[in-house]
């Protein structure tokens, strides 16, 4: 949500700036701006996409070695260009972008415009780099310090940097809730809101904590302070993920990549923790604690989004495999409405980016009443990676598709070792049948592959349904948080709208939507509950509705009663949603490109949601 980008050094600024505002534009965003600093402050801003600011910057001067450049993503006042980022101070001396809300801002604003400041914009932005600009007159402090003074003075999130005419070599930027990465050059700085446009430039990189503001100058080493003022060392870590990862590698879409990397993303996921030839899993990253979750009253997973499914799936493995209750919540409920939480508990928060804000405060509420939390992230050094006890990566790579399938089907396969793991320390499984698992679980790739490989039949069968209104998607067991996912997806792409249910519950409501025009698809492998499934089909069917349903490989039942089937190889029930989802992936994203629509970006959503 939102993009960051900052530049200070010896290089140009704009073509670093454009480019990486380029690499964010997958968080999502309404519209873009850039400032330049060569003499005089400029800031050029436009409505839309960042290939419209490009178009208009062909008239100006773009020269510069210092700049900032932002991706809006509306949370204060319309998406229009007053309000889009940079903003200019009353004095336009100073320019800021920022990432976050500024919850006090009406009240900053009333005393400001009492102090005879007027605005341009009806962000709350705006109202911070006056407020920093009022503190830096008033109390004829220097900016550094007026940004201290103000950012101790603001309550909400922020990731911000801020550039001045009176000070061409220098930027600062600081942090709250927002997230923002530093990258170190030979001879220069970058900063952006995550490490895709800092990654061909430098692989050294500190990530700011909440709190921090750092002083970046030109011929100058980093330095960090807190808004207290108390010097911190900087810690540079290195960046693991390489610019090939951050291509489209041939494919027409990011989504698409995404989707066929997924034999590998899973693989990564569980190598040198799966060992089936020992019949053992191991998690190196949550090792400390396994006596705790073991002794654990109960684990609640807190997740928002395709997250949360990949949580539901996770309630379904640790209760069957590893027996330990679980309870799944929507992060952003959670926060507010004051759980039971004791120290018995254990939480696993899930988040792709790992800078998802309401499950942040989710977490915190959770350390807060003495619980252990443990994460599942997808970006190293992320937020919610450094805020848990520990936890364990999930390794996709980046996910630049907005719509999240490699991130969904590795959260999956960790969730997915963590109930073996417990299964093994606790010993609820007979050990044969724990090995034949280990060894299923090491085919789940191989298998991935061959459904991706479906001969061009979901094409066929997005271009039948493409002009549907709405869809139905239905499950049961494993495959309910499925059909969720599924909906999601479909929605979220394609903008049609489309539900999920427990098949079973489709008699309690949904039934009264199936007619001949309504699609509802099936996720009926040849396992579990799977009679109980063919006859949700049959009323589906006594009904006119048109079914689509992905079954085992060689089925016959479904296939007879069936509009279309999408085969999927046989596996255990527990690893079924790792091969149920990518059809549903595939259907989602044949239907959106024939629709026209933005798949990698699709409208108002954003790919890190990091406010509330
Ligand atoms: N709250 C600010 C605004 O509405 C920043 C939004 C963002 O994070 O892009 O302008």
């Amino acid at each position: 949500m939102c993009g960051i980008v900052a530049y200070i050094g010896n290089k140009e600024a704009y073509p670093i700036l454009i480019k990486g505002l380029h690499r964010l534009e997958y968080r999502g965003y309404d519209s873009a701006g850039i400032a330049l600093l060569n003499g005089g402050l400029s800031v050029h801003k436009t409505k839309g996409k960042v290939s419209v600011l490009e178009e208009h910057m062909k008239d100006f001067d773009k020269s510069g070695t210092i700049g900032i450049a932002h991706t809006r993503w509306a949370t204060h006042g319309e998406p229009n260009t007053q309000n889009a980022h940079p903003h200019y101070s009353f004095s336009r001396k100073i320019a800021i972008i920022h990432n976050g809300i500024i919850e006090n801002y009406s009240t900053l604003k009333k005393e400001l415009i009492n102090r005879g400041y007027e605005f341009h914009s009806d962000t709350d932005t705006e109202v911070l780099v006056n407020l920093i600009e009022d503190i830096q007159t008033k109390e004829e402090v220097n900016l550094e310090e007026a940004v201290r003074i103000a950012l101790n003075q603001v309550i909400g999130a922020y990731a911000i940097v801020i550039l001045s005419q009176e000070h061409p070599d220098m930027l600062i930027a600081a942090r709250k809730g927002s997230p923002l990465v530093i990258g170190i050059g030979e001879n220069d700085f970058y900063l952006a809101s995550d490490a895709t446009p800092i990654i061909e430039y430098t692989k050294n990189v500190v990530y700011l904590d909440d709190e921090e503001v750092a002083i970046l100058k030109r011929g100058s080493e980093l330095k960090i302070k807190t808004i207290k003022n108390e010097e911190k060392t900087p810690y540079i870590q290195e960046l693991e993920w390489n610019l090939n990862e951050l291509e489209k590698g041939g494919f027409d879409h990011f989504m698409l990549k995404e989707i066929y990397e997924q034999p590998t993303s899973i693989r990564d996921s569980f190598r040198g923790r799966l060992h089936p030839d020992k019949g053992t899993v191991s998690l190196g990253g949550i090792i400390d604690y396994e006596q705790k979750i073991l002794n654990a009253d109960r684990i609640i997973i807190a997740a928002c989004g395709t997250s949360w499914h990949a949580g539901l799936v996770g309630e379904y493995l640790l209760e069957e495999i590893a027996r330990i209750p679980v309870e799944v919540e929507y992060a952003s409920e959670f926060r507010y409405r004051n759980p039971i939480i004791t120290e018995n508990d254990v939480m696993i928060a899930i988040s792709q980016s790992g800078e998802t804000a309401d499950t942040l405060a989710a977490i915190e509420l959770a350390k807060e009443k003495g619980a252990t939390v443990l994460g599942i992230c997808n970006v190293v050094g992320s937020s919610i990676a450094r805020a848990t006890d520990a936890g364990v990566y999930t390794h996709a790579g980046p996910e630049i598709g907005v719509a999240s399938t490699k991130a969904f089907t590795a959260q999956v396969t960790v969730l997915t070792l963590m109930a073996l793991r417990f299964a093994q320390l606790k010993g609820t499984l007979p050990k044969s049948e724990y090995v034949r698992l280990l060894h299923e679980m090491e085919l789940i790739p191989e298998k991935v592959k061959k459904v991706l490989d479906d001969n061009g039949l979901i094409e066929e069968i997005a271009g039948k349904f493409k002009d549907s209104r709405n869809f139905l998607y239905l499950g049961r067991g494993y495959n309910f948080p499925v059909a969720l996912e599924g909906a999601l997806k479909l929605k979220e792409i394609s903008y049609i709208h489309a539900e999920g249910y427990p098949a079973a519950e489709m008699k309690h409501g949904p039934i009264a939507l199936i007619d001949k025009d309504m699609p509802v698809v099936f996720i009926a492998p040849n396992i579990g509950i799977y009679e109980k499934v063919v006859s949700n089909i049959q009323e589906v069917k006594a009904r006119n509705g048109v079914v689509i349903a992905i079954v085992t490989e060689g089925d016959t039942t479904v296939k007879n009663m069936a509009d279309y089937t999408i085969e999927i190889p046989e596996t255990e029930e527990m690893f079924v949603p790792l091969l149920a989802t990518i059809p549903l992936q595939k259907l989602s994203y044949h239907i959106a490109v024939m629709r026209g629509c933005n798949v990698d970006q699709p409208r108002n959503l954003a790919k890190s949601v990091t406010v509330e």
